[in-house]
């Protein structure tokens, strides 16, 4: 679409939009600060119109196009969606190689790298079928992940028991110990063919020339130092982010949230929102209306239709809720919420980013999507996590254990904790901490009270925090065009 003579990168993003704004960040900085051009490849499965609007949104140099679909209807009902990506993702390896020759020729032999996210570890043979010279993978996840998904392959053949049954946390080198029910949830059930697919890409992430990770070393010092030194057995690795959306001006479809938040107190709202596919069981999703009414606290929470059969990932594929969201809310709650003034909801999306930069923002109940996590340290608001699949249990414990940035919701006693979409396996019924009583006493606080104004305690910010806003423009990617 440009006339430019700078390089051209080829960027596959496999589905979910935690995985599309961070990579479209990366291409955005590429064309901004280094000339080059890029092309974002999606899948199919995944053409919701959130996806769209957002891909409209990107500047000229960053074109995208979308692979054609692929057959999964052999995959069992309720197969975990790291598995759908996955295989969606080697199915394509044909199609992708003809895109990226395609490329080639018509970028006249400017395309110097292709960039592959955490599920399209398979697309690396694309390229090199295709002879694009730099392949990389870019891990829009932490370096905590990072690790775990690196020592995959030993840890396969030396822990023989289920990871949520190891009796102490697991020791990653530089890394927070993690208690064997928060780590990874592909991970939790070894039956389950996810649990095999993240193993395979533990092992070919090796194949890489480099991995890209959206963390920064201020929040991960201890496997930041570990994965900066060269070794043998894997590429080199770089933090290069945070790379967060940028917040960009006002426009229309943000004044109902934005406007709403210019009128309340600085620091008086607890934002609420579990990412672009996260979903609570009907009860929780009613509890948590009721607690926030009774709370008293301003809010403003991001609705979405409650989760099938608990599955808490059910809006992952097309990041809008799949029925209206307000009916599920006890009754009268939206109209009572109006009308003291105390709250605010939204059906499936708000703009996130522009919420927590505003200053009336002063909490986040949030999943731990890693993008949440960056975007609230970037604007320093302080998290309490309730997380729900992925890596979030795991990123939860970073943050709370680690760097003090987040309170973890404590759970009562013998709650059901909401199953992810795992194939047949009953892995989110035994994991979690059920019985053993709220986590308070492992935070370095104790949770933030209301005050007799209804405002919340000013926080206690980690020593490096009031530092985010300085880190981002600390951002490494020109090593992108170094390689
Ligand atoms: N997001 C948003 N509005 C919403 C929900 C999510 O802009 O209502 C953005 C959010 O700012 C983040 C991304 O979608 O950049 C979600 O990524 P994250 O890693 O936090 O969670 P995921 O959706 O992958 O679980």
């Amino acid at each position: 679409a440009c006339a430019v003579r700078g390089p051209h990168v080829a960027m596959l993003a496999t589905p979910g939009m935690g995985h599309l704004i961070p990579l479209a960040e990366l291409a955005k900085r590429l064309a901004s600060r280094h000339g080059a051009t890029a092309t974002l490849i999606t899948f199919a499965s995944t053409a919701s119109a959130t996806q769209r609007a957002f891909l409209d949104s990107l500047p000229p140099a960053v074109t995208s196009l979308s692979l054609p679909p692929v057959d999964l209807s052999d995959l069992p009902r309720g197969a975990a969606i790291e598995t759908l990506m996955s295989e969606e993702c080697a199915r394509s390896v044909p199609a992708l190689t003809s895109i990226l020759l395609d490329l080639k020729r018509s970028t006249g032999g400017r395309l110097a790298a292709f960039v592959a996210d955490l599920f399209g570890a398979d697309s690396l043979d694309a390229a090199r079928a295709a002879g694009v010279r730099r392949r990389c993978i870019f891990f829009p996840s932490n370096l905590h992940a990072l690790t775990l998904i690196l020592h995959l392959p030993e840890l396969d053949a030396s822990v023989r028991c289920e990871f949520r049954d190891l009796p102490e946390p697991l020791r990653l080198p530089g890394c927070v110990p993690i208690p064997g029910p928060d780590i990874l949830m592909p991970l939790q059930d070894k039956s389950d063919p996810c649990y095999r697919w993240m193993v395979h890409h533990g092992e070919k992430y090796r194949d890489a020339d480099a991995i890209l990770v959206n963390s920064f070393d201020a929040v991960e010092p201890g496997p930041a130092k570990i994965l900066r030194q060269p070794a043998d057995h894997r590429p080199a690795v770089y933090p290069i982010g945070p790379l967060i959306h940028a917040v960009g001006r006002r426009d229309d479809k943000d004044a109902l949230c934005l406007e709403w938040l210019d009128r309340q107190p600085a620091r008086s709202v607890i934002f609420v929102s579990f990412g672009s596919g996260g979903a609570l069981p009907t009860e929780q999703m009613r509890e948590l209306a009721l607690g926030l009414e009774l709370s008293g606290q301003r809010f403003l929470w991001v609705v979405r239709s409650p989760s099938y059969e608990g599955a808490v990932n059910d809006n992952y594929y097309d990041a809008e809720s799949k029925k209206d969201p307000f009916a599920y809310l006890p009754e009268g709650f939206v109209d009572r919420i109006t009308a003291s003034g105390v709250g605010l909801v939204v059906p499936s999306w708000a703009p996130q980013t522009k919420v927590l930069a505003h200053a009336a923002t002063g909490g986040f109940l949030t999943h731990c999507g890693w993008n949440s996590v960056l975007e609230s340290l970037v604007y320093g608001v302080p998290m309490v996590a309730w997380p729900l699949y992925a890596e979030q249990k795991q990123n939860a414990v970073m943050l709370s254990d680690g760097v003090g940035a987040a309170l973890r919701v404590p759970e009562s006693k013998g709650r059901r904790r909401s199953r992810p979409r795992c194939g047949g396996g009953d892995a989110g019924r035994r994991e979690g901490r059920r019985g053993q009583g709220p986590r308070w006493p492992s935070c370095k606080r104790p949770p933030p009270r209301a005050s007799a104004t209804g405002a919340p305690p000013p926080p206690r910010w980690p020593r490096w925090w009031r530092g985010g806003r300085r880190q981002v423009d600390k951002r490494r990617t020109r090593v992108m065009l170094m390689l």
